[in-house]
């Protein structure tokens, strides 16, 4: 069974990559490098079944494949301001690319879609059947509304095409892979405390996030993408354990001893003040939840980044 992970470089995609492998399947993933690091998937380079395309998914003409995963996108709100017309581009095009590579071979589809189609949402916590509050035209909209249309083009191919397409909505993720640059407030947070810098909080600290633990998001995607019956599925994936961005930061303090201090800048725009996954649907249709605590997957993640930030600095000297 052949299965392609687009974006399998970047921190999902590679060890949803790893697991596939793992479960004797062939894999292929096709990655541009954008937001993604060759260092993700060297282990699995020399696998007689695994492939790596380095290549931008809006180019691909034909891959023929049991299975797709279509996770390839920046994610993270810094990456996609530095690459916003390319974030457009990978959901549309490259969505649509794959969509069509799905419908040429049969095989079954999912998108890697999230709760950023919701917004600065005013439901809480965030079900599958609303419909968001989103600037159309903000600094968060290049990912927002690409995320938006892909939905809208994947779900056009399950009613015009009968491809057997499913959206999975991902809420936060976290663990080890992040990128430590690519600003988002777990790697932030670790690398400051383990640096002494300060931990910088945007705007009071009381908005909220919801953390999921990337081992229960790769098998809440393989769930997604296994279970029969499911075509035209759009299911949320994430952690319901909704905390302040304050509380994490202590949280991130505590596990690592750090003395390093807070400090407050401002916030960011358009960053949604509440969110928070409603799984009900994922707990009905796939028999999934999160099994991992927040304290469990930060104490993993934290032990990654002091390993990478030490083989830095023996390298560095
Ligand atoms: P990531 O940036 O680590 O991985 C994305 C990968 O896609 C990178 O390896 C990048 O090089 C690749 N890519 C980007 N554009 C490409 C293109 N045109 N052609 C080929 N490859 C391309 O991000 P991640 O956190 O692993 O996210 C994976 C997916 O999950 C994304 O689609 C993201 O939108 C979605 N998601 C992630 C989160 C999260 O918290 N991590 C939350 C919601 C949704
Ligand atoms: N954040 C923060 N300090 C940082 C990075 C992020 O306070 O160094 C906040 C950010 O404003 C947001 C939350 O943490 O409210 C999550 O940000 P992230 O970039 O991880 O992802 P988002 O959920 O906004 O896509």
């Amino acid at each position: 069974m052949r299965v392609v992970v687009s974006g399998g470089a970047g921190f999902i995609g590679s060890h949803l990559a790893e697991d596939l492998l793992a479960d004797g399947f062939e894999v292929i993933v096709v990655d541009n490098l954008l937001t993604g690091r060759r260092d993700n998937i060297v282990h699995l380079l020399g696998h007689p079944r695994f492939r790596f395309l380095e290549q931008d998914v809006a180019t691909i003409e034909l891959l023929p494949a049991d299975a797709i995963f279509h996770l390839a996108s920046p994610a993270s709100p810094v990456g996609y301001r530095r690459h916003p017309i390319e974030t457009l581009l990978v959901n549309s095009i490259g969505t649509l690319r794959l969509l069509e590579c799905a419908r040429a071979s049969g095989a079954r589809f999912v998108f890697a879609s999230t709760s950023e189609v919701y917004g600065d949402p005013l439901v809480h916590p965030q079900s599958e059947d609303y419909y968001g509050n989103v600037n159309p035209v903000g600094p968060r909209s290049c990912y927002d509304e690409g995320k938006r249309f892909g939905e809208a083009l994947t779900m056009e191919f399950v009613r015009e095409y009968g491809v057997d397409a499913r959206i999975a909505r991902i809420f936060n993720t976290y663990g080890p892979r992040m990128d430590p640059d690519d600003g988002r407030v777990v790697p932030n947070f670790i690398v400051r405390a383990l640096t002494g810098e300060p931990l910088e909080i945007y705007g009071d600290g009381m908005q909220t996030r919801a953390l999921c633990y990337v081992s229960d998001m790769v098998r809440g995607l393989r769930l997604l993408m296994e279970r029969d019956g499911l075509a035209g599925s759009i299911v949320n994936l994430g952690n319901p354990d909704e905390r302040t961005i304050l509380e994490l930061a202590q949280l991130i303090l505590r596990l690592t001893g750090s003395k390093a201090p807070l400090i407050y800048r401002p916030p960011r725009p358009d960053d949604p003040t509440r969110r928070c996954p409603d799984i009900r649907r994922a707990r009905e249709l796939l028999g999934w939840e999160p099994v991992v605590s927040l304290e469990e997957g930060m104490t993993e993640t934290i032990r990654y980044f002091r390993r990478i930030l030490s083989s830095t600095t023996v390298r560095d000297a």
